[in-house]
C-alpha cells in the first residue's frame, strides 16, 4: 500500500472509533509521526491532505523542514526534550508533546520568538510508572501544571503519555483512562487543558475510547521504520 491509501485507512479507523465510542465527529486529530522516514514520504502524505507531522530527532527534523519549506506544515516535536535542544524547538515547532519539567517549559517560553504565537505544549506523564520512560509522575501533574500555565511564551494544552505495551484492549484502556482523569482533575483545579495526546499505531482505538484528542501514528501510515543510521 502507498502512503495515501494507508493514510486513508487510518483516518477511516479514527472515524469509526469516534462513532463507536460516542466521540464527536472530528474530535480526534491525526498527528502523522514521520520520524526516520524521508521528506518525500511527508510530501506524499501532505498531497493526500495531512498537515500535522511529528518528529523525535531534532537535527533530522530541521533537515526535513528545510527540504519541505515550500509546504505549509504544522510541526510537532514529540521526543523527550533535553535542555540544550529547547531553543531550536522553540524556534521551529508549533507543538512540543514531551515536556517533562518546569525547567524545560520555562526555557521553551523564554526562547520562543516574539514574532510567533506561544508554543503549544503537553506535559508528558509517566502513566505506567516505568523506570525507562520519561515524564512527570502522575501525582505531580497538578502542581507542575499550575506553575507551567503561568509561563509566558507557551500555552499549556494538555497531557501526553506512552503507556506500557499491552496487546489487550481492556488493558490498553486503563492508563489512557488514568490520563483522562488526571486532565479532568487538573481542570477542576483551574487549569484549562483541552488536549490528550495519546494512542499510537498499536493502541489507537483504546486511546480514542478514553478521550484522546490527538493520536500519534507512525507505522500504520508510513510502514515499518527503517533502521536509523549512525
Ligand atoms: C514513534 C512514536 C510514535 C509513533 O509510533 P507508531 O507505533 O509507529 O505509531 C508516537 N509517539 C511517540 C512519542 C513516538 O516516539
Amino acid at each position: 500500500m502507498n502512503t495515501k491509501s494507508r493514510l486513508k485507512s487510518v483516518t477511516n479507523r479514527i472515524k469509526q472509533a469516534e462513532e463507536k465510542y460516542g466521540r464527536s465527529p472530528d474530535s480526534v486529530q491525526l498527528l502523522a509521526v514521520s520520524k526516520v522516514h524521508p521528506a518525500e514520504k511527508i510530501r506524499e502524505a501532505h498531497a493526500a491532505g495531512q498537515t500535522w507531522f511529528g518528529e523525535n530527532y531534532l537535527q533530522e527534523a530541521l533537515d526535513k523542514m528545510e527540504q519541505l519549506s515550500d509546504l505549509d506544515l504544522d510541526w510537532h516535536f514529540i521526543g523527550a526534550i533535553q535542555s540544550n535542544k529547547t531553543r531550536q524547538i522553540a524556534e521551529h515547532f508549533n507543538w512540543a508533546h514531551g515536556v517533562n519539567s518546569i525547567k524545560v517549559a520555562r526555557r521553551l517560553g523564554e526562547q520562543r520568538p516574539d514574532s510567533l504565537d506561544p508554543i503549544n505544549i503537553c506535559l508528558q506523564v509517566n502513566i505506567s510508572g516505568e523506570e525507562s520512560k520519561s515524564g512527570i509522575s502522575p501525582d505531580t501533574v497538578i502542581t507542575i501544571a499550575r506553575d507551567v500555565m503561568q509561563i509566558p511564551g507557551i500555552k499549556l494544552r494538555g497531557l501526553m503519555a506512552i503507556p506500557e505495551y499491552s496487546a489487550d484492549f481492556e488493558q490498553q484502556r486503563k492508563p489512557f483512562r488514568k490520563l483522562r482523569e488526571l486532565l479532568e482533575q487538573s481542570n477542576q483545579q483551574g487549569m484549562e487543558m483541552d488536549t490528550l495526546s495519546m494512542g499510537m499505531s498499536g493502541d489507537m482505538e483504546a486511546a480514542i475510547a478514553e478521550g484522546a484528542t490527538i493520536v500519534r501514528i507512525g507505522t500504520d501510515i508510513f510502514g515499518e521504520r527503517p533502521k536509523k543510521q549512525g
